[in-house]
């Protein structure tokens, strides 16, 4: 896979793609989590990137496979990255996702993939406390002030 490549003996590094995935309900904001089935964190939705594929694409695509759910409309500008470490069979892996900020119809339906325990839309401060690590909280953070700052109008 071009995303998992050897960097030092010991290490591998993968990269993968998102998207901070938004709806309006009654003019309000949900953000979508998805409790992963590894490991039963909850964040966003994400996968690695195929061959040639580019950050973007991939996120449009692991968001279709693992919610059912396209894009309605993406807010220009916003991409930011995130890096952490984990270890997979015995291997260190240095792993960086790339997030982009986007809203979906409200009246779509997510249709969760199996590697996904359970889906939930939350408003941003429940999303705050659901959401299981701190940089993707961070990255909440940053998307809720893009949008609460911007003039967004999507009602899909
Ligand atoms: P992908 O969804 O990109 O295909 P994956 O399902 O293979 O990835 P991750 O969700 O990256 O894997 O999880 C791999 C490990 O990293 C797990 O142990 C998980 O708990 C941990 N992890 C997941 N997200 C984060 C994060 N934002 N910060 C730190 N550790 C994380």
């Amino acid at each position: 896979m071009s995303s998992t490549y050897h960097e030092e003996e010991d290490t591998v590094k993968e990269v993968s793609a998102g998207i901070i995935t938004v709806k309006k309900v009654s003019g309000d904001r949900r953000y979508l989590l998805l409790q992963h089935e590894n490991g039963e964190h909850w964040s966003f939705p994400k996968g690695h990137l195929e061959e040639g594929e580019k950050a973007r694409e991939a996120a449009i695509r692991e968001l279709f496979e693992e919610t059912g759910l396209a894009v309605g409309e993406f807010v220009d500008g916003f991409r930011r990255e995130i890096n952490y470490n984990y270890s997979k069979e015995g291997k260190k892996v240095a792993k960086s996702v790339i997030y982009f900020l986007a809203f979906v119809s409200r009246a779509l339906k997510v249709k969760l993939s199996p590697e996904h325990l359970e889906f939930i839309w939350l408003p941003y401060r429940e999303a705050c406390k659901r959401l299981t690590y701190g940089n993707d909280r961070r990255l909440l953070d940053l998307a809720e002030e893009e949008l609460k700052e911007g003039c967004y109008s999507y009602e899909g």
